[in-house]
């Protein structure tokens, strides 16, 4: 506990309260083992310690003053919040909980050097922390895109700078122009009225894969809503709820909570599964400040909020021109083990005629993403992106279908990562295959979706870091 009386008195309070918070949760653990085999990291080391009853038992050990809390950063930072154990946990330990408590906890002790504690910091709370933030870093990324300094980055040795963000900006480059982030705009007025829906946007989402967005608000229309989008809406905060960024992160869930209230809509449609999962938790969030107005608000705010795909009915879709592809879906971490869908997705892909849907075998299991995780923690995660990969390949797809901006950039990666005389592998939200679909009845050009794979830069391939297996 050295590095805790370290901290200024009110840091300290706040660091008592969040371990105090996640020891009760961890009491509920009885040891069983039953959500071993469904962690990824447990998975690929075997060690007790990367899997969530050695990570519960550590976080005990820390609040308990038991254990200094740098011994338990390690194992708690190589997490990767992909949350698989709790839907396979008898006793329904929140786990996602006692994480987020405990990196809150312990966030101002991690050990970074002060760039990199600054650079997170305007990271998070300035570009994604803010509308202006977002705006500004649409601007200037459309700049870069278009600039050619993307090409002169990586032709040289300077991209070495950007570390894992390296390869992650050399996946982005394969994608398609991203429509005017300020030019998407939908407030279609019916009459008689038809049933209307916020499309919520988030943040990174927005920048870099802006097409999706519109896709999905196409896709809505065509399906009978009106679709809003507010322009006062920020980032959903669970990359900073994630992160140990609570206050930050419970500030934005603020901004959003405020930013609907007005709006008449009957509900707040995310396209993304981790943004989703965030703004159903927003009424857990706040749970632990009752004396706050923002608990009822966050629990109304959380009842509109639905997944994109819970809001169309594979039996009631528009009418659909025939996308010949073999496709198959990879669930988005937090869609399943947090919001518990899973059918819906595979069920509107299969309603799409000529598709071929084939099963991925581990769809359930992480691709490594996980919010930062790919920045953060760059050698587990491209391990279980190779291994993911190849259970994609085996399935004969020419299409992975995502759910999840994270799982997008990730699967991008795993494309750029092919080996010469592998097939070529398209990544493709839901949203853009149903509205390229729907393109396709109307007799339009079929939609310009997607990533092409074969416009990425030519450097070099990217060798997977070392990872340590016992
Ligand atoms: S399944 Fe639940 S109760 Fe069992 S060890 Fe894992 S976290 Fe603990
Ligand atoms: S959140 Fe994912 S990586 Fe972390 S302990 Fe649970 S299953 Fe393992």
């Amino acid at each position: 506990m050295r590095l805790i009386t370290k901290l200024p008195g009110t840091r300290r309070v706040s660091q008592a309260r969040h371990l105090q918070a996640a020891r009760e949760l961890a009491y509920q653990c009885i040891r069983c083992a039953s959500c071993l085999p469904a962690c990824p990291t447990y998975g690929a080391t075997l060690l007790e310690h990367h899997g969530p009853r050695g990570r519960i038992a550590l976080v005990r050990a820390v609040a308990e003053q038991r254990l200094a809390p740098s011994e338990a950063l390690g194992p708690l930072d190589a997490c990767i919040g992909c949350r698989a154990c709790e839907p396979a946990c008898p006793p329904g330990v929140a786990y996602g909980a006692i994480l987020e408590h405990f990196r809150a906890a312990t966030e101002p002790l991690r050990p970074r050097s002060p760039s990199a504690r600054c650079a997170w910091s305007i990271a998070l709370r300035v570009v994604l922390g803010t509308p202006w933030g977002l705006r500004v870093a649409a601007i200037m990324y459309a700049v870069y895109r278009k600039s050619g300094l993307r090409k002169l980055l990586h032709r040289t040795r300077m991209a070495t700078w950007l570390g894992p963000i390296a390869e992650l900006d050399l996946a982005l480059a394969s994608v398609r122009e991203p429509e005017a982030r300020c030019r998407v705009r939908w407030r279609v007025e019916s009459a008689p009225r038809r049933p209307r829906v916020a499309l919520f946007r988030g943040c990174v989402q927005d920048i870099v894969l802006s097409h999706v967005t519109a896709a999905a608000a196409r896709v809505l229309q065509a399906a009978g809503y009106d679709v809003v989008l507010s322009s006062r809406q920020g980032c959903c905060g669970a990359l900073h709820m994630h992160m140990g960024y609570r206050k930050d992160a419970l500030r934005m869930a603020a901004r959003n909570i405020e930013a609907f209230a007005s709006e008449d809509v009957e509900f707040i449609v995310a396209i993304a599964g981790g943004c989703g999962a965030a703004l159903k938790e927003y009424g857990n969030w706040v749970a632990d400040r009752p004396s706050t107005d923002l608990v009822p608000a966050a629990a109304a705010f959380a009842a509109r909020v639905r997944d994109f795909s819970e809001v169309l009915d594979a039996r009631a879709l528009p009418h659909m021109g025939p996308v010949e592809r073999t496709i198959c879906y990879q669930d988005s971490c937090h869609l399943r083990n947090v919001q518990r869908i899973t059918d819906g997705p595979r069920a509107l892909l299969q309603a799409i005629p000529g598709v071929r849907y084939v099963e991925l075998p581990g769809a359930d299991r992480c691709c490594g993403a996980g919010g930062a995780y790919n920045i953060t923690q760059p050698a587990m995660s491209r391990y279980l992106l190779d291994r993911k990969m190849e259970m994609v390949r085996s399935t004969g797809a020419t299409v992975i279908a995502v759910a999840n901006t994270p799982c997008h950039i990730q699967f991008l990666m795993g494309v750029l990562r092919r080996k010469p005389g592998e097939p070529e592998i398209q990544v493709l939200h839901l949203a853009e295959l149903l509205d390229d679909a729907i393109a396709r009845r109307r007799g339009e050009p079929p939609s310009e979706t997607g990533s092409d794979a074969t416009a990425h830069l030519t450097v070099a391939r990217q060798p997977s870091p070392p990872i340590h297996r016992p």
